[in-house]
């Protein structure tokens, strides 16, 4: 999966959405800024386990619908002080993916 993402992304690189940045903040005070195409192609992020929650883009016709929440992690250091800065895409994995699969490669799977 983690590889799919990769490659989805780099074929995005001219995604807009992707040149949102991330800013990554350390406790010593250092911050960096990433983009999102960055922390999705440096192969550095990890998928954590799937939880579920009530959606948030819930609509007055449904009520409790649950979804699926896959987060995306990734540590970089800190050029300050070499600790691990941990930060979580603000999109979760089920969000990100049709955002990536906007021009699907094989048309014949959607028919
Ligand atoms: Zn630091």
């Amino acid at each position: 999966m983690k590889d799919t993402v990769i490659s989805l992304s780099l074929k995005n690189k001219d995604n807009r959405f992707l040149k949102n940045k991330i800013e990554l903040k350390c406790k010593c005070g250092r911050s960096q800024c990433i983009t999102y195409y960055d922390f999705l192609t440096s192969g550095e992020f990890n998928i954590g386990e799937p939880t579920t929650a009530i959606s948030p883009f819930i609509s007055e016709a449904i009520y409790d619908e649950t979804i699926s929440i896959t987060p995306l992690r990734l540590s970089k250091k800190c050029p300050g002080c070499g600790k691990e800065v941990v930060a979580v895409f603000p999109l979760s994995l089920e969000e990100l993916m049709p955002l990536l699969q906007r021009h699907p490669p094989d048309p014949q799977m959607y028919g």
